[in-house]
């Protein structure tokens, strides 16, 4: 009984190491009167030669080693499937701490090596044509969690990870505080030190907190999905469009766009006879004239809802209406449709 309690006393009281920012662990720790500097050999181990044991790191001393024991632990994913596409690419169902499970999704593309994130378990939008947001929402996910799928698949992988993108199960704007504090783990210079250019957030188009990202300056890309550019449409779609609707949404990425200095993407799915006619490309010509941005075109991938992918001839004629106008755009291959690993195709469980 008695090691019953105290084992439960500390799980309880430990936290898990890597839900920290190097400076938070910093503050963590020089509040227990370690040195400061202690946290960056620590970040260094965990993040830099990847070592997830206190014992370990041998530049720590003992006293701060028995410190940092009774006061943190490693939280790990377990991988429960793995599938590789004939494309080769991978899809990963995680295991989370309470029994929950989140998929994560590998793109090899050339020398580009593309780990899609998630954010949630579940998602509250309810757009109309994703598979993730169908049962809603179950939690956020932790910072850790977050870190932890790049650890995972990194490891896993035998090609290393060279962009990020937020667009798995989830809205990582609906979990900010998580997303942006694993952005700072993530481009750490005494950690992993991945380039913030080369990490992108997805948005349904949360207005607050896209000025908040604004504010702080963190320098990663940003994508919006937009999907139409006629605010009916849109708001059957997607009935985040109800309360953050179309116009505003737009000035607030303007003004994104300007302060970052960076082009702002938009995503828009195609879905046939819905919004790939010419009056629909006409209407998305006018929404983007003069912005700095671009736009990725994905032919919408079989999911849920009464919807159908595009023909060739819509997907042909949209683009020459957008070309006619010198609007920016690629049209996005989708990647392991046969497992199901295609944008809206994600599925997160929970009892
Ligand atoms: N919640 C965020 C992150 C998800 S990213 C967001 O909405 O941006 C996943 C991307 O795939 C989004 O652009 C989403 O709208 C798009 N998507 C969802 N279901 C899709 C489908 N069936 N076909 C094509 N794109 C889809």
């Amino acid at each position: 009984m008695i090691c019953d309690h105290l084992r439960f006393k500390a799980i309880i009281m430990t936290e898990d190491v890597k839900n920290y920012t190097l400076s938070e662990l910093k503050s963590a720790l020089s509040e227990k009167g370690v040195v400061s500097y202690c946290a960056c050999q620590i970040f260094n181990w965990i993040y830099a030669k990847r070592i997830e044991n206190f014992d370990l790191m041998t530049d720590v001393s003992k006293e701060t080693k028995s410190l940092l024991l009774e006061n943190f632990y490693f939280s790990k994913l377990k991988i429960l499937k793995r599938e590789t596409s004939l494309d080769k690419t991978e899809k990963f169902l995680f295991e989370l701490n309470d029994g929950a499970s989140i998929e994560s999704v590998f793109i090899p593309e050339g020398n580009r090596f593309t780990l899609c994130l998630s954010s949630q378990v579940g998602c509250k939008y309810s757009c109309k044509f994703c598979l993730s947001g169908s049962r809603g929402l179950k939690r956020n996910l932790t910072a850790g969690e977050i870190v932890n799928q790049y650890l995972a698949v990194s490891d896993l992988s035998n090609n290393p990870i060279t962009n990020m993108v937020f667009m798995g199960i989830g809205e990582p704007l609906d979990n900010f505080e998580m997303i942006v504090k694993a952005i700072r783990i993530f481009t750490e210079h005494k950690g992993l030190d991945f380039g913030k250019r080369r990490i992108s957030i997805s948005t349904c188009g949360i207005i607050p907190q896209i000025q908040q990202l604004s504010k702080l300056k963190l320098g990663v890309k940003l994508s919006v999905s937009l999907h139409s550019a006629d605010c009916e449409i849109r708001s059957k779609i997607m009935p985040v469009n109800r309360k953050y609707p179309l116009g505003e949404l737009m000035k607030a990425l303007k003004s994104f766009s300007e302060s970052e200095k960076y082009p702002v993407t938009f995503e828009y799915a195609l879905f046939g006879s819905l919004n790939t006619s010419k009056l629909d490309a006409q209407k998305l010509i006018r929404l983007l004239r003069g912005m700095n941005c671009k736009i990725n075109l994905i032919p919408y991938n079989a999911s849920q809802g009464a919807f159908r992918q595009p023909t060739l001839s819509e997907v042909e004629d949209f683009c020459n209406e957008l070309e006619k106008a010198g609007l920016f755009y690629t049209l996005r291959k989708s990647r392991g449709q046969d497992i199901r690993a295609s944008c809206g195709q994600l599925y997160a469980l929970w009892g």
